[in-house]
């Protein structure tokens, strides 16, 4: 099979020296993410021509364009003007938006080739990748597993070499948690340091958008291009975005890396455990000093996402009619019946659990007794890591409790599969920058996440430890194993 390689520096190197165009390269490409997405269905909406039209950009972009030629594959609800943007929906099949997301503008200036429509999880909600109306992404380390969610597309296209990076979208986990399980990076940057403006709404003041990399180098490369203050984007914020991939190689010595007791609990795997022992242990030897410390609302995280973002859901997601977008029941005899029918027939199952939570918890007389609750618990949260971070520089967990599941085994059980996120969410709802990296395998050769949380705007600091780890274990180069 014509391959291509598959970190951003190398790849710029080598499509620096071919004498081909940018459209023929484009097609080698697409080739191999064809004959790869047969095996994995790591994109929902894979429309080759389309994008071999449409890389004038790629060939215009300048000498020095940081991502010239690089292949990035794109969640499916980050809008791509002229590209099917479906979130995995029915209700969605075809929709084709308008106008680029801010993401996808900086990318294309610095020259990418983009592949839109990765699957995911049916707008986002999920963590296995299983509820698309596209079918289930598989994990190109097993393909009897979950590749996670919700990015789980971008998770498998990034591991199995499809494409060089990826961008997703991380609500309460989306990025992070597909990354453990597939073996990559995968960076959720603070509220308000990279543009939502495109980004298909799910929760508002959750979701960020962030990139999913084979190792730190390349996250801070993609983090440079897409970090930034954006007028369509009013919390979008206007610090300003340092230079990421010079944090790269200063060393950890003396940095505070806090452990919060209250997520290493019973319910973690074994393996996890012991993946999450080792990297403590890996930098502590770089010279970090460990911090025993505790974060004591952590335990209502879960539930308090599960009220305040299905809320934001069921409101965002109310503009699904049938009128303005996408699908919509022809049978129906008047207004009301199309609407209803187009709902009952466009969403899928999950979609409308979240909707019908959401309404449930705004509703008048409940509104004071779960959302208004829901939203002070989250403020004790986020007090609770303001306080940490007088006491450390960031702090490790686990990213998941276990690693990649068998596909259908949680799809029944959504208390299960909400779980599957419990050391995510409390990232997003405080608001933080926090990463996955890859920290070795399990008996059976699944891999395994850890994750690292910093204070708002201290990506840098992840970057630092992220590619100190890295370079002392080599772990980036378990993606070498697999063979799709
Ligand atoms: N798995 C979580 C959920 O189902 C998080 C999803 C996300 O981050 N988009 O809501």
């Amino acid at each position: 099979m014509f391959d291509f390689p598959i970190t951003i520096s190398s790849f710029i190197e080598w499509f620096d020296q071919r004498n081909e165009s940018a459209s023929d390269v484009a097609g080698l490409i697409s080739e191999k993410i064809l004959k790869i997405n047969k095996k994995i269905n790591a994109f929902a909406t894979l429309d080759i021509d389309t994008i071999v039209s449409n890389i004038s950009k790629t060939e215009q972009a300048r000498g020095s364009a940081k991502l010239k030629g690089v292949p990035v594959g794109i969640k499916g609800n980050i809008c791509v003007k002229d590209a099917v943007t479906s979130c995995s929906s029915k209700i969605l099949e075809g929709f084709i938006p308008p106008y680029n997301a801010t993401v996808i503008d900086r990318l294309e200036q610095e020259g990418a080739l983009l592949f839109p429509g990765l699957n995911m999880d049916e707008f986002a909600f999920g963590s296995s990748c299983e509820t698309s109306y596209y079918g289930a992404t598989k994990n190109p380390w097993d393909i009897t597993r979950i590749p996670g969610g919700s990015s789980g597309g971008a998770a498998a296209a990034v591991a199995a070499g499809a494409v060089v990076a990826a961008l997703g979208s991380d609500t309460g986990g989306s990025i992070r948690q597909p990354a453990a399980m597939c073996g990559v990076v995968g960076f959720k940057p603070t509220y308000g340091r990279v543009s939502r403006y495109g980004l298909i709404a799910f929760a508002s003041s959750l979701d960020q958008i962030g990139p999913l990399t084979r190792n730190v180098e390349d996250c801070a490369r993609i983090l440079e291009v897409i970090s930034g203050y954006d007028e369509k984007d009013s919390t979008s914020v206007k610090n300003e975005v340092p230079c990421y991939t010079e944090s790269l190689f200063k060393d950890i010595k003396g940095l505070r890396i806090g452990i919060p007791k209250e997520y290493f609990t019973s319910g973690i795997d074994e393996d996890v455990n012991v993946r999450i022992n080792e990297a403590i242990e890996v930098l502590k030897e770089q010279g970090a000093e460990i911090v025993d410390m505790s974060l004591p609302h952590t335990k209502y995280a879960v539930s308090c996402y599960y009220i305040i973002g299905p809320a934001e859901a069921s409101s965002n997601l109310a503009r699904y009619d049938g009128v303005h977008y996408g699908y919509r029941d022809e049978e129906a005899k008047d207004l009301i019946e199309m609407y209803t029918a187009t709902r009952s027939e466009g969403f899928g199952a999950e979609a409308k659990r979240r909707i019908l939570l959401g309404t449930y918890v705004l509703s008048s007389g409940y509104y004071e007794a779960y959302y208004l609750k829901a939203q002070k618990v989250r403020t004790k949260i986020s007090d609770d890591f303001r306080e940490a971070f007088k006491m450390c520089d960031c702090i490790l967990t686990p990213t998941a409790p276990t690693a990649a599941f068998k596909l259908g085994e949680r799809i029944d059980d959504p208390l299960q599969m909400y779980l599957s996120d419990v050391f995510t969410i409390p990232a997003n709802l405080a608001g933080l920058p926090a990463v996955s990296l890859p920290c070795g395998v399990t008996r059976e050769n699944l891999p395994v996440g850890v994750q690292l949380m910093a204070a708002p705007f201290n990506e840098e600091v992840l970057i630092r430890v992220g590619h100190a780890f890295e370079r002392e274990t080599g772990y980036d180069k378990l993606l070498d194993r697999i063979e799709v």
